[in-house]
């Protein structure tokens, strides 16, 4: 009943959209990233822009103006990787912040004692645990590319693998996915990265990745996205359990309903 409820305000949220052609065309025509969707999917990624529009408030900062083409640009990004997940995936936060570029970030940690650690980094992005994701304009405009990195996948990639709990590389997974699997698979391709960093012959997924299972995790989804061939080629065990959590082949058409039984845990 809950669900039906929901559906048919979904359903009405999306009818009352009034997002022009040329807006979806236009938006559409800077990410190439999602060249590869048929006709049904650009529907669905649409219908899931307009819902993920309507839950969130994307706020600039330091002089960002929120213009439709920055809202549908962030949108269209977000909502790729949930395709064929659901909207619900995003529940529980409501903010994207917008910074002009690369921002500050300053963190303040309690380690087991209860001191405090305070650090400042220069970020692109961050994605926090129930709270905004924070984004740098300049680096979500050229996301969409196709060269193997996406800022907007990689933080929306974090706030997935938060959905049960702080981000450590290990989301929810399916119905009939093996956790066990997950996490050989994954430990085994992230040591890997990591030594190949170390020894400064990192194959073409990004050292950021090999400083935490929850990086490597994001990072790999913005490979995955853009230039799954690279995953194919290293760690094809990596490549077959994404393509069962994202429910996407990027090399190929979406997996329609491939596995019906399977459903979020
Ligand atoms: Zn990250």
């Amino acid at each position: 009943m809950i669900g039906a409820i929901r559906r048919w305000l979904d359903r009405r949220t999306i009818a009352r959209s009034c997002i022009s052609d040329q807006s979806w065309q236009e938006a559409f025509a800077e990410l190439p990233v999602l060249d590869r969707l048929d006709k049904d999917e650009r529907k669905r990624l649409m219908d899931l822009a307009i819902l993920f529009l309507d839950r969130k408030v994307i706020k600039g900062v330091n002089g960002v103006t929120i213009t439709e083409s920055i809202r549908l640009i962030i949108a269209l990004q977000a909502c790729l990787p949930i395709l064929k997940l659901g909207i619900r995936c995003y529940r529980n936060w409501v903010t994207v912040v917008v910074y002009p570029a690369g921002f500050v970030a300053n963190h303040v940690e309690y380690d087991e004692l209860g001191l405090v650690r305070q650090s400042m980094s220069h970020r692109l992005g961050e994605a926090w645990v129930r709270g905004p994701v924070v984004l740098s304009l300049a680096d979500t405009r050229i996301a969409g590319k196709l060269d193997g990195s996406n800022l907007v996948i990689h933080e929306f990639a974090h706030k997935l693998d938060m959905q049960n709990g702080r981000a450590n590389g290990f989301p929810p997974l399916h119905r009939g996915m093996s956790r066990r699997q997950w996490t050989d698979v994954f430990s085994a391709a992230f040591s890997d990265h990591q030594s190949r960093c170390q020894r400064g012959q990192p194959v073409d997924i990004d050292c950021y990745g090999a400083t935490s299972p929850a990086e490597f995790f994001a990072v790999i989804s913005e490979v995955f996205f853009e230039q799954s061939g690279v995953i194919e080629e290293h760690y094809p065990d990596v490549l077959e359990l994404l393509i069962r959590y994202y429910r996407q082949n990027p090399k190929q058409a979406t997996l329609h309903e491939f596995f019906p039984g399977e459903k979020n845990e």
